[in-house]
């Protein structure tokens, strides 16, 4: 019998199985994939991001990877260029993002995690939530060679993904629910010299970002309204280049440099909260909350919300006070917060250039999240 089962254990799951494990509980983290892997994402993580990775005593670990800082941020749209100042950070962290390969960040953060006690069984597929009443009280599953495997806990954190087989087994009802507005098809390059961060839009909802990462490479993603989906992947490389071509600064690189990966795609990008907790289970990460990829918030949510469910979980688990009660208080928060957010990215998935109010409650809404 564990405190808690966390199933999935990337950005959302190994930072709340690690601060539950570091919180004292008794945790047993499980994924169907084995590590270091890949998973369909580009990468770039926004100042509270950074912040919680410090926190939480890994920025260190992650930037030794060789993973270069980005100084700046630069939005190019309808004419203007929007290139946010240096923020004040605390404890005299750097105000730079970085953009760190998936399959090096998550690796860290699911050693954090088993270096903070839980116990992590990799290639473990969830396959059920086991039940008593109402309540939910522990996981079935199999192994990659089928061997089955049962075990229970006083909760079970699902932090699977968009796809959460825990979301969908508890019925987790969806709110504020808005259609998929964006398709994105992303490939790494060598030799672009730009050390910051890109996004262009263009009027016909095309747009295109790029972020510095390892290896020297580029991440560069093209992206458009979801009914240019078909017809852009008749061609992908050269609907993609063709986008690129119209930034020509860009265009020169890379075009004189080489695609050093496959290009990866895809149009399932859904816009939903869900109602994350009930007897026996909680969601976390995109499980609970998914915005489209547009605005690379993703990783800095999930962070942020590993936080607040740990911190939810441990006062129910400890005693401290009823674990329904402090869910409830992780929902309203997670809700607070990410709203203004939520609004933000759908408007600008939607091709709806944000007004100056939007941007106003953006950044303040980043900044409460770099101070809290
Ligand atoms: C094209 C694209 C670009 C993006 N770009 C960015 C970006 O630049 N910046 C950013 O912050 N975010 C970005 N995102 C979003 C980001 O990838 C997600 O928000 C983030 O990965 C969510 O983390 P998570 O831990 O909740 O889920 P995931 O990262 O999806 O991890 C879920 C884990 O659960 C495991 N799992 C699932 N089902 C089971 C099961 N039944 N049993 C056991 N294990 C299971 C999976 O194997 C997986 O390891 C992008 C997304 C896409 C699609």
């Amino acid at each position: 019998m564990y405190d808690a089962i966390v199933v999935g254990a990337r950005c959302a799951g190994a930072p709340t199985a690690m601060l539950l494990a570091r919180a004292g509980h008794n945790v047993l983290l499980l994924d169907r994939d084995e590590f270091p892997s890949d998973i369909m994402s580009t990468h770039f993580i926004h100042l509270p991001g950074i912040v919680r990775l410090h926190r939480w005593g890994l920025l260190d670990r992650v930037k030794e990877t060789g993973v270069p800082a980005i100084p700046k941020t630069n939005l190019h749209a309808n004419g203007l260029l929007i290139s946010p100042p240096p923020v004040p950070m605390p404890d005299g962290i750097p105000s730079e993002a970085i953009c760190p390969r998936r399959y090096i960040l998550d690796k860290i953060l699911a050693d954090a995690a088993v270096e903070a006690g839980a116990e992590f069984r990799q290639g473990v597929s969830v396959r059920e939530l086991i039940r008593d009443g109402d309540a939910v009280v522990g996981v079935r599953g199999q192994t990659k060679d089928k061997t089955p495997v049962e075990e229970r806990a006083k909760i079970v954190i699902g932090a699977d993904g968009l796809h959460s087989i825990v979301a969908r087994q508890v019925g987790a009802e969806e709110y504020d629910t808005r259609p998929t507005l964006t398709f994105a098809y992303y490939t790494y390059w060598s030799g672009i010299s730009d050390p910051e961060m890109h996004i262009w839009f263009f009027e016909d909802s095309r747009g295109i970002l790029s972020f510095p990462t390892h290896d020297g490479l580029s991440c560069i993603a093209v992206g458009g309204a979801i009914e240019g989906f078909h017809e852009f992947r008749e061609d992908i490389e050269g609907n993609y280049l063709a986008v690129i071509d119209r930034v020509p600064e860009l265009a020169r690189e890379v075009r004189a440099g080489k695609r050093k990966e496959r290009f990866v795609g895809t149009a399932d990008q859904p816009n939903y909260f869900r109602v994350p907790y009930g007897s026996g289970w909680a969601l976390v990460g995109d499980a609970g909350y998914h915005r489209d990829f547009l605005t690379g918030l993703g990783i800095t949510d999930a962070f942020r919300d590993a936080e607040l469910v740990a911190q939810a979980v441990d006062a129910g688990l400890s005693g401290k006070r009823p674990m329904g009660e402090a869910l409830a208080e992780y929902q309203t928060k997670r809700d607070t917060v990410a709203k203004p957010l939520y609004d933000f990215t759908v408007k600008l998935a939607s091709g709806t250039f944000p007004e100056p109010a939007d941007w106003m409650s953006f950044g303040t809404t980043m900044a409460q999240m770099i101070h809290s």
